[in-house]
């Protein structure tokens, strides 16, 4: 930045620090209690947002922690799938078996083993082996293209991969072994292994739990490397949701996205029960049964979905006492139709947080009877253990109202992406607000603001990062794609409004001079290197791109499909 631009930007954060005082002037304000500059309103905002230390178990592993549980409560059902039921006792003693098996495969301390299964008993009893041995799972979604999931195998050098199937052609790279498994009850090869714990391995809180994989704009998927430790910040020490052995979680998320961490761990480190939803598109009928009949108390739905139940069959919901929604904004429409058909008894929370935090950042439990005029639902208040500063471009803390970029500091931190050192050091920066040294932040891309009630406004993203469907999606990354196809020149993808379609995603491209791009090959291209949610919806070949007069491509201007 240059001198000149770094004064305008002063400029303008004093000018935006005279509007909020405005603002909160004219809302009634004593003029004794107004800011005086945005340094002096900004500290205490960072305060408080800093006394979120709770204790929770970081000396701990999550396996450990699971198996303290499962000492405590051995006969408690600790989770139920179809009409089949484990308890923790049985949990532990098949993750025990399996860990052996595994163990006996060479698998050690700081390896990573990909988990080819879907939702199911055995994905649990493999997630929790994996953890015994000294490992990390890497979850490869079993629907992905042979590619990309051959591309997750080699970028995490998975030693293993565990899966009920034989593996398709062509996606185990050398020097990544298979396990397949025959069925939840330990039959895997080798049974006959004593379900005691492993001797264990030396091991620690800092170590690898999982590795999960999110969109990357430079054209690839990029592996996002979660400790042990910030699986336990998400699930003790905190008030944003109820934990413990009355409890009944529901399994939704694909184990390939984070909300799967709060779900399978919030209920199996805590002595609840987890009901597993069969893989698939979303079935409300079997949702809302499974919900009467386990008496599920708490689930976590991605905005889409909430939003589908609650416009087709907001009964599937009744009795739940805490849905976790979010993801992506909220409409608070839809908000309020559930807080009128649920009733009181049902408390409606707004989940924010990216994969490198954690699966959640902040929180935000919706008051009841939300107005008919609320124009946006805040993303709430840093859960305990987390830090949250909004910062101008400056990397200087804004005043109350301003817009500035969100930063995510504490114990949900990732450790940064797997083999992406340039990456990892562009988005987790030393935190200098930090009272020990060493810390670092999270630069998550987003924007938002505070409110006056010290809650978080979310306004927005400054990238080209979208939600689609609830999955995040790096525009970038289809565009590569694109553009990887050999008759095209250029390309750009959008996320558009589509009517009837809702956001989908959009793309435009321009042929190689004098070539020809026939749309279906391009699409079926397209679709051998990208999972199905960021496959473009419409199709658009121009001749020309249209630019801005500084030559990038001008956006606003392309047509719309
Ligand atoms: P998640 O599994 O929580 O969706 P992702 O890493 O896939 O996490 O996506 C994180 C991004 O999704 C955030 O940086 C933000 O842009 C958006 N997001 C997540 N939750 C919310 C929310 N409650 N409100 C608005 N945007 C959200």
């Amino acid at each position: 930045m240059t001198e000149r631009e770094q004064l305008d930007l002063r400029r303008r954060r004093l000018t935006n620090g005279r509007q909020a005082m405005l603002q909160r002037f004219d809302s009634g304000c004593p003029i004794s209690q107004l800011p005086i500059t945005g340094a002096v309103e900004s500290r205490p905002v960072l305060d408080e947002s800093a006394r979120t230390a709770a204790p929770f178990p970081d000396a701990q592993c999550v396996h450990s922690l699971f198996e303290s549980q499962a000492k405590r409560t051995p006969e408690a059902i600790a989770s139920t799938f179809g009409t089949e039921s484990l308890t923790y006792q049985q949990l532990d003693d098949l993750a025990n078996r399996l860990a052996r098996n595994l163990h006996a495969r060479g698998v050690r301390r700081g390896d990573l083993v990909a988990v080819h299964l879907e939702r199911s008993f055995e994905l649990l009893v493999a997630i929790l082996a994996i953890l015994k041995c000294g490992g990390g799972y890497v979850p490869l979604p079993t629907d992905y293209p042979v590619a990309r999931r051959r591309f997750m195998l080699e970028d995490s050098r998975a030693v293993l991969v565990i899966s009920l199937r034989a593996m398709p052609e062509g996606i185990v790279p050398a020097g990544c072994g298979v396990l397949e498994l025959q069925g939840f009850d330990g039959r895997v090869d080798g049974a006959g292994l004593t379900a005691t714990d492993l001797p264990r391995p030396e091991q620690d809180p800092s170590d690898v739990a999982y590795v999960i994989y999110t969109s990357g704009s430079t054209g690839e998927p990029k592996g996002v490397v979660v400790e042990h430790r910030s699986i336990a910040r998400l699930v003790f020490g905190q008030s944003y949701a109820r934990f413990g052995s009355d409890r009944v979680f529901l399994q939704l998320a694909p184990v390939a996205f984070d909300a799967s961490t709060f779900e399978i761990w919030g209920s199996l480190l805590h002595g609840a029960r987890l009901v597993i939803v069969r893989e698939g598109p979303p079935d409300l009928q079997a949702i809302g049964a499974l919900i009467r009949q386990h008496r599920v108390t708490t689930l976590w739905m991605t905005v889409g979905l909430f939003n589908a139940v609650i416009d087709s069959r907001p009964e599937t919901l009744a009795g739940v006492e805490e849905i976790l929604t979010g993801g992506d904004v909220l409409s608070p429409r839809h908000v309020q139709l559930a807080q009128e058909r649920l009733g009181p008894g049902t408390r409606i929370i707004n989940g924010y947080g990216p994969t490198e935090c954690t699966t959640f950042a902040c929180c935000y439990t919706i008051p009841h009877a939300v107005a008919q005029s609320t124009s946006a639902i805040p993303i709430g208040r840093p859960i305990a253990n987390t830090r949250a500063y909004v910062l101008d471009e400056l990397g200087e803390p804004v005043v109350v109202g301003v817009t500035g970029e969100l930063y995510l500091a504490g114990a949900g931190l990732a450790r940064g992406y797997l083999n992406r050192p340039e990456l990892t050091a562009e988005r987790f920066l030393p935190d200098r607000f930090a009272e020990e040294p060493g810390g670092r932040m999270y630069r998550t891309g987003d924007l938002v603001r505070w409110l006056a009630d010290g809650t978080l406004d979310f306004v927005g993203r400054r990238d080209q990062q979208v939600k689609i469907r609830g999955f995040r999606v790096e525009l970038g990354e289809i565009e590569r794609v694109l553009e990887d196809y050999p008759g095209v020149d250029k390309a750009v993808v959008e996320a558009r409004e589509l009517a009837g379609a809702g956001k989908a995603i959009v793309a435009y491209w321009k042929a190689n001079e004098g070539g020809r791009v026939v749309r279906e090959e391009l699409a079926r291209f397209v679709r051998t290197r990208l999972p199905s949610f960021m496959i473009p919806s419409a199709w658009v070949e121009l001749s020309e791109l249209p630019l801005t007069s500084s030559g990038k491509v001008d956006r606003r201007a392309l047509p719309e499909p």
